[in-house]
């Protein structure tokens, strides 16, 4: 579940962001190759937020655009239809320039005097990527108990 994994994220950010305040409103944009379904993720986002600081909170989604760059002529344009070749030269030759997004750009918050704050946050870990590797012996340790002495 795509929609699953994205919204257990924007929650992680969320509520590490919140320091324990009830979080009314999570403002976050989403690049359009993502192919993610808005009413799907705020479905599982309902889900994963239930008994979090997120509960309840709105989820303000803004889906950004795919856009290419053509590297020989330098047009840049949207990308309506799945394709990746410059419209003008025909070549194969472009780049991304934006729509891979996935970005909490603010959370509003409650219980605090002070008028909501806006953070700009940093772009979420791409959940397709692998894990980092780690060393063999690692993979115990974590039950270890080394009392001093
Ligand atoms: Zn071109």
């Amino acid at each position: 579940m795509h929609e699953l994994s994205l919204s257990s994220a924007i929650l992680d950010t969320a509520t590490r962001h919140a320091r324990g305040r009830r979080v009314t409103a999570v403002a976050v944009r989403i690049g359009a190759l993502r192919q993610v379904v808005p009413r799907t993720l705020e479905f599982y986002f309902g889900f994963v937020t239930r008994g979090s600081v997120c509960e309840g909170a709105a989820l303000e989604l803004v889906v950004v655009p795919a856009r290419l760059a053509c590297d020989a002529c330098a047009l840049e344009w949207e990308l309506a239809a799945p394709g990746f070749r410059c419209p003008r030269c025909q070549t194969a030759e472009v780049r991304i320039c934006s729509g891979d997004e996935l970005l909490v750009e603010s959370i509003e918050v409650i219980d605090e005097p002070a008028p909501p704050v806006t953070w700009q946050l940093a772009p979420l870990v791409e959940p397709r990527a692998a894990p980092p590797p780690r060393a063999a012996n690692d993979a115990q340790e974590v039950d270890a108990c080394t009392a001093p002495g």
